[in-house]
């Protein structure tokens, strides 16, 4: 009997364990179990000046998952803001099975300053990675981001679209890093987010020291993550806006953090095998010829760039056959920047 009832408590002990989650904090944002909180990731001045980041914690009643959402880590791509700020009040934490942390703006000195790519240092928040305490701002943000954010979370979605001067379809980049079970989860979650076009990109960094990108910061520390891109030019559309908040849904459903079924997940995705991002070899002005979406021949030619007088400079053509991903669609380009990105598609699923 004394041995009976020894189990029975041994028993209720660790279903209390299990099912008594601890709060959740990341930077100032601090949430219960069934609770939701916003607040800042404080990072101080240093060598130039500091800033905020907002971020919300949704805090599921019950153990799960947790899926990090980075929104703005380039400060003119304004879409996934904006879904993020759709999200919050959309997120009932008594219902859920784990939780979600929103980045609402990784790098709000780019989204007030108005900057496409680079931030008030000169760098680019997604090169930085995994940060550095004691750097500039964008090194700051990273490190703050990878010690707040990433380390605290399972999975990750950064979520990007064509910076202000960029005319960009729809696509997720599914990053191959050779850990297995890791890309597996990557590859579910990018059907899962639900664009129609997904690139295989097998080059990315493997040291997690120089991680260099958001997303590969997560996937080398274990975690699957996925790049998604919706959105351009410095607008808010419907369209692009509802696909990377439906994509967030989506994936909280496919983690089950949520009930129901990943309503966006792509059935027949178009997957891009070959990927490469046409840059200028001078600084000058851009005259384009292609559109994005449009289907390019190899060696077509991609637009022109011209020195202020109107003179050619440079021809830029399609490296290979296939589709433009995006195109830079404002006149001023400056050497070693991107032109435009071509992708060829794939003629079957990929393996793994
Ligand atoms: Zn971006």
């Amino acid at each position: 009997m004394k041995r009976q009832l020894a189990v029975l408590l041994w028993i209720l002990s660790s279903t209390a364990a299990l099912t008594a989650q601890k709060p959740l904090s990341v930077g100032g944002a601090t949430a219960a179990p069934g609770q939701k909180a916003s607040g800042w990731i404080e990072i101080p001045d240093a060598a130039d000046p500091g800033t905020r980041i907002p971020v919300s914690v949704v805090h599921g009643a019950r153990p799960g998952p947790v899926l990090a959402l980075v929104a703005g880590t380039h400060g003119y791509e304004y879409t996934s803001i904006l879904a993020l700020q759709r999200l919050l009040p959309r997120l009932d934490p008594g219902r859920m099975s784990g939780s979600a942390i929103l980045v609402h703006m990784a790098c709000p000195p780019t989204f007030y300053g108005r900057r496409i790519y680079y931030g008030p240092d000169g760098k680019n928040l997604n090169r930085m990675y995994p940060g550095k305490a004691d750097g500039t701002i964008s090194e700051r943000i990273a490190y703050a981001i990878t010690k707040e954010v990433i380390d605290k979370a399972t999975h990750l979605a950064d979520m990007h679209c064509g910076d202000g001067n960029e005319s960009l379809r729809p696509y997720s980049y599914w990053m191959v890093s050779g850990n297995e079970v890791v890309d597996a989860g990557s590859k579910e979650m990018a059907l899962a987010f639900g664009l129609d076009h997904i690139v295989i990109d097998r080059q990315r960094p493997v040291d997690p020291a120089k991680s260099v990108y958001t997303a590969t910061t997560a996937i080398l520390r274990g975690k699957p993550a996925i790049t998604t891109e919706s959105g351009g030019m410095g607008l808010t559309d419907q369209a692009s806006v509802a696909a990377q908040e439906a994509g967030a849904m989506s994936l909280l459903a496919h983690l089950k953090i949520l009930d129901g079924v990943p309503s966006a997940r792509a059935t027949s995705p178009v997957w891009i095998d070959r990927s490469e991002v046409v840059r200028t070899p001078a600084t000058g002005v851009w005259h384009p010829s292609v559109e994005k979406m449009q289907s390019v021949a190899s060696g077509a030619l991609l637009g022109r760039v011209t020195d202020p007088f109107g003179k050619t400079l440079h021809e830029a053509r399609a490296p290979f056959a296939g589709g433009v991903l995006y195109v830079v669609a404002t006149p001023p380009v400056s050497e070693g920047e991107p032109l435009a990105m071509i992708g060829h598609v794939s003629e079957a699923a990929p393996v793994r």
